[in-house]
């Protein structure tokens, strides 16, 4: 299987956030780069993608947020008091809706929370990430399968804004990527699911496909009527406009091991064969972990093993995207237990 990674993924390394009433070590560690990329390097082909430009992320996110993005740390002059990182402490709520000039408006206005500090090598590291999710696709087209080791994560970013560890949403790109080729291949519209296995819901990626109906989105994660991101992923969120019945929502009960989540992942498979997709992204996260620092499932390594196997079985063309997991023993057995599920089920 061909992995594809990017060294600038280390470039972005917050230190600390707001968490439960205290600040914390921030789990979303420039190191899970480097212990993902020890984990795929044993039995991998590895290797750096190449520049798409912007074109593929400004199919899925607003232009003013990438410019967002881009500027801000170059703007920081106009934040004083800041050294390390930009960060806001207010955030604008669905009913204000004005788009201010200023940085630290527009700070509040981009972000949900306090997870998502921009900091001298924040861009880079992001664009990165969104170049290695393109060519992870590209690469899935050509051979059945690719694993994209993207880092921060993405699932979590919506169109216009970043929030819980995530700035550019990585799964989303790739299903555009895909579905853009895919449709020059076939000479039809062609239709991507993404099936996001990451222990929280995936928000981000839910909103920025809400009222789509040629793409399928389906999470499964740990109940959020008491874990992030606690305002979106109940079951009766089933799409809007064109897009009623292309979003499926699999929240667990906290606790639930290996059992619960491959019923979850059968479910979902089971409305991914409905839906006769080209092709296929997996939000990959590993953080559903029995030993995840922040997880709240009891998924076991070979409960890894085991889940790949099952999605392989649906037989498309995959994505593998790198979302969520932290920093634990069992992070990089999972990483390899599931990868090694895959190859061993096509
Ligand atoms: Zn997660």
């Amino acid at each position: 299987m061909r992995v594809f990674h990017s060294p600038a993924s280390a470039r972005h390394d917050p230190d600390r956030y707001f968490r439960r009433g205290s600040i914390v070590t921030h789990p979303e560690q420039a190191d899970r780069y480097a212990i993902l990329r020890e984990a795929v390097g044993r039995a991998h082909d590895v290797s750096e993608p190449g520049d798409h430009g912007l074109e593929p992320i400004l199919c899925v996110h607003d232009a003013g947020y990438i410019t967002f993005l881009r500027e801000t740390w170059d703007r920081r002059h106009e934040l004083p008091g800041v050294a390390d990182e930009v960060l806001s402490g207010h955030f604008s709520r669905p009913h204000m809706h004005r788009r201010p000039d200023g940085l630290l408006g527009l700070l509040g206005y981009h972000t949900a929370d306090t997870s998502t500090p921009i900091r001298a090598g924040t861009w880079a590291a992001i664009h990165a990430g969104a170049q290695v999710a393109v060519e992870t696709a590209d690469a899935a087209l050509e051979d059945g399968v690719a694993y994209a080791l993207c880092r921060p994560p993405g699932h979590h970013a919506y169109a216009d804004s970043a929030g819980g560890f995530c700035f550019l949403n990585n799964s989303g790109i790739a299903a555009r990527r895909m579905q853009a080729r895919m449709s020059v291949r076939t000479g039809r519209p062609a239709r991507v699911a993404i099936l996001d296995i990451d222990v929280h819901h995936g928000n981000g990626t839910q909103g920025i496909f809400y009222e789509a109906a040629d793409v399928l989105t389906i999470s499964i994660h740990a109940d959020p009527a008491n874990y992030f991101p606690y305002y979106a992923g109940y079951a009766e969120e089933t799409g809007t406009g064109a897009g009623i019945g292309y979003n499926v929502n699999l929240p667990l009960p906290h606790g639930e091991g290996d059992a619960s989540f491959h019923g979850a992942i059968e479910k979902g498979l089971a409305r991914i064969a409905e839906y006769a997709p080209d092709a296929l992204v997996v939000a990959l996260g590993l953080d559903a972990s029995e030993h995840d620092p922040i997880g709240a499932l009891r998924v076991t390594t070979p409960g890894f093993e085991r889940a790949a196997g099952l999605i392989a079985s649906a037989g498309l063309p995959t994505a593998l995207v790198q979302e969520g997991g932290y920093l634990c023993d069992a992070l990089p057995d999972n990483l390899a237990a599931f990868l090694s599920g895959f190859e061993g089920s096509r």
